[in-house]
């Protein structure tokens, strides 16, 4: 039996640890720091440095790193370790300047060009907002990255700036609304994370997987998951073996893993946690990743991240669910029993529903990724194009908003089941819409586009800094009403009335949808780079720039780095297929194609009355298939050539999509034909049916 609250933060560098270790004095100020976003003083930090080095030693570490997320999308880290000479041997030392600042060589990060190798200089700057940790032996400390002249280079510092600024503009509102008391606004987030696990040794025998993290050629299995048995279903052993293991280990580094369950799809699990603070949520939320694929390696099996491992069935996504609430405990997304009079509701309601409106495509482009695009638009995901579900509740508050009407609540209603023995209770007033890609939940949005592996900092600082931006133009026009309750009811009012085309409560997987989108000028991108051409719009820039979230040389670093790294995927998964039809699928069906012929010529020497129609029809078959195969080898090729050679990012991004995405799709196609008909033993790799029913 594991004690889970004492192992619970085990590890972390958290309030009580801290408590228990710093002077009083150190320890308010640096709490303070936290709480106020205001810069440590030099002295603090030396005090809190050794702390937290005695504290890190004696759970067993021997080094420390400045932990940061690049622009790559996954995590960096550079282990230092505490020694330091003295006499003739050593003693474990730690600073306050070496908890504050580090120095990692910047040039091999993705910069898109704002630095040039020569001022290769990065900083990495300790977040003290987000707890240090312990892991294999090392002090993790979260920081921020920039470069030498202080340009932003990771994924962490635009979600702070975004924080910090919605915190300011919502506090503004509010004060308007009377609430004096409230001094701060966090963004709260809970990440749903869905995975797939598999065998390792059948990992291991495909290239694909490994090269690119998922299958490039594989025919379906005979069984995907049309049985809908795998949703929910019961856990198997081993399966729930790596879970309970997950769980210890994210509960020590202070994640709050909740709920456990299988997915959709065949092998295909979810793991979700208790919401914190967009920061924390982003920080653990890239822990989580690297805590699931250390796990799985322990129990023989491996973690897929990957959007879409396998074709014909469900990929993975990540929930975001994404709420605002106040220092003085209300979440000002709960609408409360009357939200027909909740003005302070309504006007934060009608800045989301402007908010997801009017940057529509900075939401798609957040959850843009080579990956995602084969989830996007699939029938599985929510589609491409932008909208919100409000539920009937809220969506006929709205109408009658719009419309002058009188809004009569659903009101919620008692669920009875019929059954004496169980007890009735109180339904949700709204029902799940699935489908949508932003539904309100009761009392927080849920963001449902984004892929499993993204870095949720992305998305996060999208929607504060749209969120910020509206209501700074929504202070703008209220503050200096002679009646604050009837302009706010007519700022309302204006708003859902000019926004209301991005409220869709239907089906957002039909083809109706589709038509009745582009009928309302809905944005429909379905690629990224499609989505990413928009991103240095006019009225993108202004966002990102009035409120301090990037410089425009900033911004044009991001799309180029952007473009640049889809264009490398696509690359990596054509090159792995090319190798994998030349060196493997096609000496294999050729080696197939033999031994048939052999057959064939075996029984007719022994007799011509026995038939050789079977090994006839499927030698012609694999034959044909064959030549075409190998042409489209040839063709893929070509296209990969001409890419390569295209040297603007985006011209290049495109090309890469239309051009060689298309011919492996192809090549694919024929592949994955071609294995139908092939002998299993002949077969180069572990089958659909062995890689998702392996576990
Ligand atoms: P639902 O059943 O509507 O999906 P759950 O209670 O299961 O809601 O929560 C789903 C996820 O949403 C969990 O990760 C949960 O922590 C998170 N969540 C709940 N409330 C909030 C909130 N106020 N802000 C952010 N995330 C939240
Ligand atoms: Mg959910």
């Amino acid at each position: 039996m594991t004690n889970v609250p004492e192992l619970f933060g085990s590890m972390v560098f958290n309030e009580k640890v801290m408590r228990e270790r710093l002077p009083k004095a150190t320890y308010l100020a640096l709490k303070k720091t936290t709480e106020s976003a205001e810069p440590l003083d030099e002295g603090i930090a030396n005090v809190v440095a050794a702390a937290m080095k005695d504290w890190a030693v004696e759970l067993g570490a021997t080094h420390f790193t400045h932990w940061f997320q690049p622009m790559t999308g996954v995590t960096a880290e550079k282990h230092d370790s505490f020694i330091q000479p003295c006499g003739s041997g050593v003693i474990m030392e730690f600073s306050g300047k070496e908890l504050i600042k580090g120095e990692p060589d910047a040039s091999s990060f993705p910069s898109g060009g704002i630095r040039a190798t020569f001022e290769a200089r990065g900083y990495t700057t300790w977040d003290p907002t987000s707890p240090a940790f312990v892991r294999d032996g090392t002090l993790y400390i979260p920081t921020a990255f920039c470069s030498y002249t202080g340009e932003v280079l990771d994924k962490k510092t635009p979600l702070l700036r975004s924080m910090e600024r919605l915190s300011a503009e919502a506090v503004r509102i509010l004060h308007l609304l009377g609430k004096t008391d409230v001094t701060h606004v966090a963004t709260t987030v809970g990440p749903e994370q869905e995975y797939f696990l598999i065998d390792r040794d059948l990992y291991n025998q495909r290239v694909d997987l490994k090269m690119t993290g998922r299958t490039l050629f594989g025919a379906k299995a005979p069984k995907g998951q049309e049985l809908e048995d795998h949703y929910f279903g019961s856990i198997k052993t081993r399966v729930a073996a790596y879970m309970r293991d997950l769980d210890k280990e994210l509960w020590k580094l202070g994640v709050l893993a909740k709920t456990k369950h299988n997915e959709v799809a065949p092998s295909q699990h979810e793991l979700a946690p208790i919401f914190s603070t967009s920061n924390i949520a982003t920080d653990h939320n890239e822990l989580t990743m690297e805590v699931m694929q250390k796990v799985a390696e322990k129990h023989g099996l491996v973690c897929l991240l990957h959007e879409k491992p396998f074709d014909g069935i469900n990929g993975s996504g990540k929930h975001n669910n994404w709420s605002i609430s106040t220092n003085t405990g209300e979440n000002l997304l709960s609408p409360g029993k009357h939200p027909e009079t909740n003005t302070q509701f309504l006007l934060f309601l009608a800045a989301i529903v402007k908010a997801v409106d009017e940057y529509q495509d900075l939401l798609r482009i957040t959850v843009a990724s080579a990956g995602n695009d084969h989830r996007l638009g699939a029938n599985e995901a929510p589609p491409a194009i932008i909208s919100m579900y409000l539920g009937d509740d809220l969506d006929a508050l709205v109408h009658s908003i719009i419309n002058g009407d009188d809004y009569h609540s659903h009101k919620a209603s008692r669920m009875q089941t019929g059954v004496g023995v169980l007890t009735d209770f109180k339904m949700d007033n709204s029902d799940r819409n699935r489908t949508s890609p932003f539904a309100f939940t009761g009392n927080k949005f849920e963001f449902r586009a984004l892929g499993s592996s993204l870095n949720i900092g992305c998305p996060n600082y999208m929607l504060n800094t749209m969120v910020a931006e509206e209501l700074s133009q929504f202070y703008d026009r209220l503050k200096d009403a002679s009646d604050l309750e009837t302009a706010a009811k007519a700022l309302i009012k204006d708003v859902l009335t000019d926004h209301q085309r991005i409220i869709f409560n239907g089906d957002n997987y039909s083809d109706e949808w589709v038509q009745e989108a582009e009928r309302r000028g809905l944005l429909n991108l379905k690629t990224l780079p499609d989505a990413f051409d928009h991103f240095l719009d006019e009225k993108n820039i202004q966002l990102f720039t009035k409120n301090n979230i990037y410089s425009e040389g900033e911004l044009r670093a991001r799309c180029e780095i952007e473009f640049e790294m889809y264009a490398k995927q696509i690359n990596i998964e054509a090159l792995t297929m090319l190798q994998m039809a030349r060196r493997d699928i096609m000496p294999a069906v050729s080696e197939y194609i033999h031994e048939l012929s052999d057959t064939a010529v075996a029984k007719w020497v022994i007799s011509h009355d026995i038939s050789i129609k079977a090994e006839e029809k499927l030698i012609k078959s694999l034959s044909k298939q064959l030549e075409q195969f190998s042409d489209l080898t040839d063709e893929l090729s070509e296209a990969v050539t001409k890419a390569a050679s295209v040297s603007d990012p985006q011209e290049k991004a495109h090309y890469y999509q239309q051009h060689v995405l298309s011919k492996m799709n192809e090549l694919r196609k024929i592949g994955d034909s071609m294995e139908t008909d092939t002998a299993k033993k002949y077969w180069p790799y572990p089958s659909y049916t062995d890689l998702l029913f392996g576990v």
